[in-house]
């Protein structure tokens, strides 16, 4: 739908319909995407759901029943595919989605785990391998931007406390990596060379904010939007296109991250955006991690887009690091 005042003041929206299977029925969900003629970002509208249930006496409740602790019965099938299981490792479609391929993925289902010290390497390796499974069941081809998302604690906005990543597969790139993939592309047509390298090896040269120049090229954000926020990028062209011994070293130095991450800052929200489906992105996969504590953003994030925080990101980085290490 497209209504036009002129050619600068339009109302642009998209609708499409996510159908899940679930109990041997179809549920079906519809998503309205619309562009705020203000700032041209994206907002999405899931028409099916007028409250999704987040009662935390219910979660917090011993009667209530984990469902990630039973997903064969509990959880629901995409309409294109049933849910996948390697390992201990388990992929099904996302009960209330609002993207058209919108997976969750428990690393662990087998234990009621809540945090990634709970579980093992292999976990987390079986977790990446059922991202790779899921792209490649992906009926529509033109769906490119995979974005590997986690709510670790209610603070950061779980619904459910069992550890759990949200997979979306995308056509489009979300608003914040719109951004970036605009910048990196100018970037690259005038410099021949990567945005995000460049950030980095400029990062190395002033060494204040290094964290990790591995597979992993990590660093405390300059500005950053959240508390103790961490970015980085891995360093191939694909988290897929990446060797056995390559891949296991990624797998690795993620778990010891993540692990780090938990013990120092507990809650907080991750985002990997992987570039093994784009031709031609002019990005490496990005990863960013920000700490989420309870009621840590009011009218300056909401309504003015600022973000205010306390941490410092100089003092972030060495406390990461010097933790990172220990592990
Ligand atoms: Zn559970």
């Amino acid at each position: 739908m497209e209504k036009i005042y002129n050619e600068d003041l339009k109302l642009i929206s998209r609708e499409y319909d996510v159908r899940t299977l679930f109990n041997n029925e179809f549920e079906r969900f519809i998503i309205e995407e619309r562009i705020d003629p203000i700032t041209n970002f994206k907002v999405r509208i899931n028409k099916s759901i007028k409250s999704k249930p987040r009662s935390y006496g219910r979660i917090y409740s011993k009667k209530s029943k984990c469902p990630f602790c039973n997903p064969e019965k509990e959880t629901p099938d995409f309409e294109f595919s049933k849910k996948i299981f390697i390992g201990d490792s388990v992929l099904f479609s996302n009960k209330y989605p609002y993207g058209k391929y919108h997976a969750v993925l428990v690393p662990n289902y087998k234990k009621h785990v809540k945090s990634f010290s709970q579980i093992s390497y292999l976990d987390l390796y079986n977790s990446f391998m059922l991202i790779k499974e899921f792209y490649e069941k992906i009926p529509e081809k033109d769906y490119k931007y995979i974005f590997i998302n986690l709510n670790k604690g209610f603070s950061a906005g779980a619904s459910q406390e069992h550890l759990h990543f949200q997979i979306l597969i995308e056509k489009e790139p979300t608003n914040y990596f719109r951004i970036y993939l605009d910048k990196s592309n100018k970037y690259f047509d005038k410099y021949k060379k990567f945005f995000i390298e460049d950030y980095f090896n400029f990062e190395k040269q002033l060494n204040e904010r290094i964290i990790l120049d591995g597979i992993i090229k990590l660093w405390s954000s300059f500005a950053p939007f959240r508390n103790n926020e961490l970015i980085g990028y891995i360093d191939t062209f694909g988290i897929f296109f990446l060797s056995q011994n390559k891949f296991e070293e990624f797998i690795k130095t993620l778990y010891k991250i993540l692990i780090t991450y938990e013990k120092l800052y507990e809650n907080f929200n991750l985002v990997i955006f992987d570039t093994t489906l784009l031709r031609e992105s002019r990005s490496y996969p990005i990863i960013k991690i920000s700490q989420r504590p309870l009621f840590d953003i009011g009218y300056m994030e909401i309504c003015h887009l600022e973000y205010v925080v306390s941490s410092i990101p100089e003092e972030t980085a060495k406390e990461f690091k010097e933790n990172l290490e220990r592990i």
